[in-house]
Formats: C-alpha cells, structure tokens, sequence
C-alpha cells in the first residue's frame, strides 16, 4: 500500500498549544474541503510515493521529535494507508484534521496520541457550516488529547463564537483561535483579536489565541 505524499520533513510546530515542539511533519495530498484561504500545496500533482515501510524507516531516523504530524490536506483521506503505517509506527501520533471524516477517525483512533482538529467557520471558508461533522467527530477524538484549532477573521460571527464555545464546553477542550493569515500577515488588527478572545472568554474559559508562529519564525 503506497499513499500520496506532498512532502515529508522535520520542523518547528508552528500552531496551536504544541507551538515550539520539532516534530517530523508528513503532509498528505487530497483534500475533502476547499477552504477560501487555503495556502497549502498539497496537490496530488506534486506528489511523491511512499511504502508504509519506507514512512516507517524515516519515522526511526527522526526519534528526536515530540511526535510524528500527520498532515494535509486531510490525512484522514488516507485511511487504508494508516491502517497499515499507524500500528508499526513508534513515534507519537499528532493527527492535524480538518476535523470532518469522523468515520475515518474512528478506523485509526487506537493509534493517535493528540488531535488538532479544525472548527470551520462559513465566514471564513466561504463553505457550509459543519457543525454536525464536528461534533460527531469531536466526541471520537476526545479520547484521545484534543484541542480545536479555528482560523477566524473579520468576518466572524457571534453566532459562530457561540457555537464554537459551546461545543469545546461540550468536550471540555481547549479552544485555540487563529487569526487568518493573507501574505504572511495577520489579516486583523490587534485590537480585534483582542475583542474576539474577551468576547469568546464570556462564554468560554478554556480559549486562547495563537496565531500561525512558524510564519513568523520563518520556518516550513
Ligand atoms: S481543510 Fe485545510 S487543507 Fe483542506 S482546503 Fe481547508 S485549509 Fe486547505
């Protein structure tokens, strides 16, 4: 079984609250969602083969990483591939999902030590809300160490800051907010990331914001 793979690397975690920790980063092609202000390259045109056991020999090489992230596009597109790499696999598993395929995430979860999954918001994507995936998927991975991760920007609602509280409230998780990034520049001003957290902290403790550090570390 070989799956499509963009690029393999070891690298700074640049989001949420794993910020700072080197993790080997494995950035699967596809992806299920097609978000306004994607930036990722992960088209299956660039795409480089790779044997679970050829996966698992660079995973050996890098045991000086906090984990091994799964990345995309949507790793989880990749299923019949974890089931193969993901039992073999000796590094810690960070799973980086769009937080959507909970049917998927149910196959493999046994397997995957920490879950950054997405929050996605209409405003901010320019999709339909997805509440529902999110919250079928969310109640698999709180299993296992889970935050949300949710790129917001001008744009925001009250509306989708409630929701979004609500359901971290649900599963007891941490809400991480980041704010969109447009050239490698934050897309809102400080006074209203500011507003956003105060307002997502009335109702909601466990929120913090944390914008896209690698960027500004200059690293992949
Ligand atoms: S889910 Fe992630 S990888 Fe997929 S389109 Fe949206 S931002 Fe890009």
């Amino acid at each position: 079984m070989e799956a499509d793979i963009r690029e393999v690397f070891s690298s700074i975690q640049g989001e949420g609250p794993y910020v700072g920790y080197k993790q080997l980063f494995v950035r699967f092609c596809g992806c299920n969602l097609k978000c306004k202000y994607c930036d990722t390259d992960f088209d299956t045109a660039h795409a480089s083969k790779y044997s679970a056991s050829g996966l698992l020999k660079l995973a050996e090489m890098n045991q000086d990483c906090h984990s091994i992230s799964l990345t995309g596009g949507e790793p989880l597109l990749s299923i019949k591939f974890l089931k193969e790499f993901l039992p073999k696999c000796k590094l810690p598993v960070y799973l980086e999902t769009n937080g959507t395929l909970y049917k998927n995430l149910a196959e493999i979860i046994d397997y995957i030590s920490y879950v950054s999954a997405d929050i996605k918001l209409p405003s901010c994507t320019g999709l339909r809300q997805m509440w529902d995936l999110h919250d079928k998927f969310f109640k698999i991975a709180s299993q296992k160490i889970l935050f949300a991760k949710m790129v917001f920007n001008n744009s925001i609602t009250e509306d989708e800051l409630i929701k979004a509280c609500n359901l971290c409230k649900k599963y007891s998780i941490e809400l991480v907010l980041q704010p969109e990034m447009v050239d490698n520049k934050l897309s809102v001003s400080s006074e209203f990331m500011e507003a956003i957290l105060n307002n997502a902290l009335k109702y909601y403790h466990n929120v913090r914001l944390i914008p896209q550090v690698h960027k500004f570390l200059n690293v992949q």
